[in-house]
């Protein structure tokens, strides 16, 4: 299992336009638009490091707040190689993204995450002017583009 990101334009779910769609998957197969790699050509999926979301403690080494020395998607573990931060911002582990851990360095980092019980879209009927879940009429597929 690998962690893609496909960089079609129109695979973006990125509300400021910026670029990619980020999926795991064990072949570089884009699950929204199908595209895969035509050898001698550009790369269309490339293949992204995965960096995970080492918890920073209150302890100071060399000038460094020193960090758990384990990924918040595996608690206990003690790491081994592999690329971890205590930059919450900079992580892309989709495992660690969904640790309370990691959502809490987040909020520290002054950035806001939505919880997954309210992270669900919303549309607002033109005619009524009434606001209901965008999923329950099927407008999530189109109401972006
Ligand atoms: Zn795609
Ligand atoms: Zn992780």
């Amino acid at each position: 299992m690998g962690l893609w990101r496909c960089q079609s334009p129109s695979c973006s779910e990125d509300l400021h336009g910026r670029l990619g769609f980020d999926f795991e998957a064990d072949q570089p197969k884009c699950p929204k638009c199908a595209r895969t790699n035509i050898p001698g050509r550009p790369e269309r999926i490339t293949k992204l490091a995965v960096i995970h979301y080492d918890p920073p403690t209150e302890e100071i080494v060399d000038g460094f707040k020193r960090g758990l020395n384990e990924w918040a998607c595996q608690p206990g573990k003690t790491w081994k190689g592999g690329h971890a931060t205590g930059d919450a911002i900079a992580v892309n582990c989709p495992a660690c993204k969904k640790t309370e851990i990691w959502r809490k360095g987040m909020e520290a980092m002054g950035e806001a995450v939505t919880p997954p019980e309210a992270d669900f879209a919303l549309a607002v009927d033109p005619e009524t002017k009434v606001i209901r879940l965008a999923d329950t009429l099927g407008d999530r597929e189109s109401c972006c583009g």
